[in-house]
């Protein structure tokens, strides 16, 4: 039976995506690739394997025109290699023009794990931010935070939370009766993480993508919601009886006069009522184009009017990892991962214990080969030890063609994961003094 669980603060466990898109309405990534310049290698072998409204990033992305990327880390544990894919997308966002967001969700750590603000404030340094920065988040151009030291987020998870009731995020997370406030307050809190790069101290409105693990999606969902709810208009696209396509603008909370203003400044054939306009005589191969327009003269009147004009937040799904040990990563069982910042010999002997998908006998293996997508070690190189495609095929044809064996691969990805947890762990003391050389950060360093 294939099995599925969303739950953003359980143990992440998906058996069978396929279901994200048909259960969740989860849209496959793979069908966005052939529009994206360069693709990152998780966006090229499957490991991002879903989005929700990616489509408004990219095409941001490749007209050169503003967006944001934000995702942000609970500090309550170690960064391992699932928190690096977070840290890898958002830089690979922040150098394809994107304005790059971090959060250290110490507020969420705080209220659901009962991390003491202290020890908050050590792991989101000494785990998360200097890890970031040494993955290659560029401080001078991007956005690092805790949430509780931003007043901005807690002014806009204050506005948010107008427009979500305790109901809805009850049913929504399944909390019991007895979920503390701040638990439910952490809520709203994300929910501002994910739209506070769209504020006027930031450039306003803009696309922006939120990279996350597919248990996250509740949050985005959630936060899709509210931010439609904050709108003041609501723009669609519809069919008239003769199936030809128009577009409908509906206030919402702006007035009588913000709806007057906006059909002032759109052409073509309109038909006012008393909340809503009608476009017509618009070509359906012109539609798209004619609905971006609109919307951007809906969103500059909705900004005069002094509402928050937010475009929806994108996000992108990856997949988890397995255990090293199989099965489940698990925070009680250190040998199931990898960290960025444990002794690199630890790291290549936990590779040399992984499980793989080899057979019992050296022979067998030979004769009916290996079996990559239930190995380990193959999942590690692919996802983070080798760069080049053309190495990840051979690798995986020579293992299910009985080519390799697992002692070799072992010690390959063994070396391998030692030089890259070495090398990064160099890169964490550099990044110390990056922190320090910037007023904003430099007080990170003061735990
Ligand atoms: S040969 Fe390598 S890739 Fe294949 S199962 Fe063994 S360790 Fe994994």
């Amino acid at each position: 039976m294939v099995e599925i669980e969303i739950d953003p603060w359980g143990v992440a466990d998906v058996k069978d995506y396929t279901r994200l898109f048909t259960d969740f309405g989860i849209s496959p990534f793979k069908q966005l690739l052939d529009g994206i310049e360069k693709p990152h290698l998780y966006m090229r072998r499957g490991i991002i394997v879903g989005h929700r409204g990616y489509e408004e990033v990219l095409r941001a992305m490749n007209e050169r025109s503003k967006f944001a990327v934000m995702s942000g880390f609970m500090p309550s544990g170690r960064i391992h290699l699932g928190g690096k894919m977070v840290m890898d997308e958002i830089i690979w966002h922040q150098r394809m023009g994107g304005d790059a967001f971090a959060c250290i969700a110490d507020m969420e750590s705080h209220s659901v794990r009962g991390t003491s603000w202290k020890k908050c404030k050590e792991i989101g340094l000494n785990e998360y931010i200097l890890s970031l920065v040494a993955l290659g988040f560029d401080v001078e151009k991007g956005h690092i935070y805790f949430q509780s030291e931003n007043k901005k987020l807690s002014d806009l998870a204050f506005e948010l939370g107008k427009e979500v009731n305790f109901s809805e995020i009850s049913a929504i997370y399944g909390f019991p009766g007895d979920v503390n406030i701040s638990h439910m307050i952490s809520v709203v809190m994300q929910n501002a993480d994910i739209l506070q790069p769209q504020l006027l101290e930031y450039g306003g409105p803009k696309p922006a993508v939120i990279p996350v693990g597919v248990d996250q999606d509740p949050h985005i969902r959630l936060t899709r919601d509210i931010a439609s709810r904050m709108r003041m208009f609501r723009v669609e696209k519809r069919l008239d009886k003769d199936q030809k396509p128009y577009i409908s603008i509906r206030e919402k909370k702006a007035g009588r006069k913000a709806l007057d203003e906006i059909a002032s400044r759109i052409g073509g054939t309109k038909k006012m009522y008393a909340m809503h306009i009608d476009v017509f005589g618009i070509e359906a191969s012109e539609i798209d184009r004619n609905m971006r327009e609109i919307e951007e003269i809906v969103r500059a009147v909705e900004m005069e009017y002094g509402g928050y004009g937010f475009f929806f937040p994108a996000a992108t799904y990856h997949r988890f990892m397995q255990g090293l040990t199989g099965g489940k990563m698990s925070s009680s069982v250190p040998e199931s991962y990898i960290t960025l910042t444990e002794p690199p010999e630890e790291t290549a002997r936990k590779v040399k214990q992984a499980k793989t998908g080899g057979r019992a006998t050296a022979e067998e293996q030979r004769k009916i080969g290996g079996s990559p997508a239930q190995c380990t070690v193959y999942e590690l190189m692919m996802s983070h030890l080798i760069e080049e495609d053309a190495y990840v095929k051979e690798f995986f044809e020579d293992c299910k063609n009985g080519k390799r064996k697992c002692k070799t691969c072992k010690s390959e990805a063994a070396e391998l994961m030692f030089s890259f947890i070495n090398n990064h762990q160099e890169e964490r003391e550099r990044a110390k003094e990056v922190l320090k050389e910037h007023e904003v950060y430099k007080h990170f360093l003061d735990v």
